[in-house]
């Protein structure tokens, strides 16, 4: 059978069924080994702000945001690309 993608556009395997994740733009539920995985720091402090209390010596938290996004919402904000063709196999 001829193949698109190698891995079928997910990290999935031989193994079976896996979880459903939501996409946080859109709420579609997609496999989890599919979704695009995102994580992003976000500062309570506004970053000039932030960068002048760490110059003084202060610490300054910062939490971590993870984020799924599916397919197309993934390419809309251009955490992955369109590739061609023969480039669509390696990875
Ligand atoms: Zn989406």
């Amino acid at each position: 059978m001829t193949k698109k993608r190698k891995s079928r556009g997910r990290s999935k395997g031989g193994k079976g069924r896996s979880d459903l994740v939501q996409c946080s733009n859109c709420g579609t539920l997609v496999p989890k080994d599919k979704a695009k995985k995102l994580t992003t720091r976000v500062g309570l402090v506004e970053p000039m702000l932030a960068r002048e209390l760490r110059a003084q010596g202060a610490y300054i938290a910062t939490s971590r945001t993870l984020k799924h996004y599916c397919v197309s919402c993934a390419v809309h904000f251009g955490l992955v690309k369109v590739r061609a063709k023969d480039e669509r196999r390696f990875r």
